[in-house]
């Protein structure tokens, strides 16, 4: 068998949505696991709908999913002489013909058959017309087999088969001279030599129609795998009303590319019950054949649990690259603060997403310029400035550099002086975070500081005082 080449061509007239992206991955999951070529093509034939900023925006996705191609991209719009070629091709090998039918003499025909409870079809009229009315405008029609079945044995779907009759003679040729949608695709996977078309299955229909131009052209016909649709929840078509369907949209709302990918590839795809894969695991174990029949529903909280993981067991100096800009776009600074790093260590364990990582960050790096209330009235007021008192006492006269170290001083506070931890951390925790919701006492201490700390409860102490 002659070496595996696949293609993801994506038509630039919007961003790189989640279904394209899973596409693309397929493909490239199938050209890594079978040491094939991976091809980008850009399909960018309709002018009027195609945009430099969507094409970026693919280019963009795919980058940060690290989706990368081997060939390509390859733009069609380069390919029109090309186009043209083959278009001439057919029509002097008879395969082909040039129709002058105008727009208005099929709508009448249309109707009529629609009138008529048949199914609309090209009649045929100019298939075997011997005149070439001159200077009048035409289009040219692929000579489509008659009778007969056209079939093939999709790798996901199995055998499908459309009767031929059903199928138009298509027009491969506008009348200003452009080529259309299932001629440029033929032409291109022909000569790019793919060997295996992985795409939506919202191509089906075109499949055949593509299959007789390769039988025309000569050509061999590639295998075809159609991957099923991604539905919302309510089981329609996956689209803007369900929620974020961009992939630069997940990473802005803080998922990680693994995440995305990891989630992608099991939207449709299974190993058994594994659920977590790593990019080496996913090639190697990638099979297409395991890709199911039926639409797959997307599900958030899945992709969230995933991503979670992802943190959770991420490298922090990577993790710190990435919240980097969702801290900047929050106007926090880090300069002068704690090390980013170890703040990542205190938050990776029970942060989501890189979003609420950030916003759990902040006050690291800004000390609280409010406190909760509510939280703080559940203790006695001379309590809690009693607490703050020890505290900062204990604090200031031991060496805090470790978390079990801060850890061991207030459960030894709690001992001297009968207290609860609760009674002692939480009113601590407010004074350095403003809220609860933060982590561990000592990872907060150690990684603050000390003079830091103690200058937040000094804060805190004054405000409760006056309170
Ligand atoms: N350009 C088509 C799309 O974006 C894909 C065509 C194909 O993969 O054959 O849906």
């Amino acid at each position: 068998m002659s070496e595996l080449r696949v293609r993801f061509a994506p038509s630039p007239t919007g961003y790189l949505h989640v279904g394209g992206a899973r596409t693309a991955l397929f493909n490239w999951l199938l050209a890594k696991n079978k040491g094939g070529t991976f091809i980008l093509r850009i399909e960018d034939t309709d002018v009027e709908r195609s945009t430099k900023e969507s094409v970026d925006a693919i280019l963009e996705g795919m980058k940060w999913l690290g989706l990368d191609w081997d060939e390509g991209p390859v733009y069609q719009s380069d390919s029109f002489p090309l186009y043209k070629e083959y278009v001439q091709k057919l029509l002097d090998a008879g395969k082909a013909y040039k129709c002058y039918c105008t727009s208005e003499e099929l709508d009448a025909k249309r109707n009529l058959a629609m009138q008529e409870g048949r199914k609309p079809k090209y009649d045929g009229t100019c298939r075997d017309r011997g005149d070439h009315p001159d200077g009048q405008p035409y289009v040219v029609r692929f000579r489509a087999p008659q009778g007969g079945v056209t079939a093939f044995d999709d790798l996901i779907k199995g055998v499908i088969t459309f009767p031929n009759e059903e199928l138009d003679d298509l027009i491969i040729q506008r009348t200003d001279g452009t080529p259309t949608y299932n001629f440029c695709v033929v032409i291109d996977d022909a000569t790019m030599r793919i060997t295996t078309v992985i795409r939506g299955d919202d191509h089906v229909n075109n499949t055949p129609r593509q299959i007789q131009l390769y039988e025309a052209l000569g050509f061999p016909v590639p295998q075809f795998a159609h991957v099923p649709m991604i539905l919302g929840s309510d089981k329609a078509r996956l689209s803007k009303r369900h929620g974020a369907t961009s992939v630069i949209a997940y990473r802005d709302m803080g998922f990680l590319p693994e995440a995305l990918l990891n989630y992608l590839v099991r939207l449709g795809w299974s190993n058994g019950d594994d659920e977590i894969f790593s990019r080496d695991e996913m090639i190697q174990k990638f099979d297409i054949h395991n890709v199911g029949r039926s639409a797959s529903v997307f599900n958030t909280e899945k992709l969230l649990w995933l991503n979670a993981h992802y943190i959770k067991n991420g490298d922090p100096e990577r993790l710190a690259g990435l919240l980097l800009p969702h801290l900047s776009s929050r106007e926090v600074t880090t300069l002068g603060g704690p090390d980013l790093m170890a703040v990542v260590k205190t938050l990776q364990e029970r942060a989501q997403t890189l979003v609420e990582m950030a916003d759990r960050a902040v006050f690291y790096y800004n000390a609280p310029d409010s406190y909760d209330d509510a939280a703080l009235a559940k203790f006695d007021k001379e309590q809690v400035l009693a607490v703050f008192e020890v505290v900062t006492e204990k604090l200031s006269s031991a060496p805090i550099d470790a978390v079990v170290v801060v850890d061991a001083l207030f459960k030894e506070i709690c001992t001297e002086k009968g207290w609860k931890m609760g009674q002692v951390g939480q009113p601590v925790r407010i004074a350095l975070s403003g809220g609860t919701q933060a982590p561990g006492i000592g990872e907060i201490v150690v990684t603050l500081g000390i003079k830091e700390t103690l200058k937040r409860i000094s804060s805190a102490r004054e405000y409760v005082t006056a309170k």
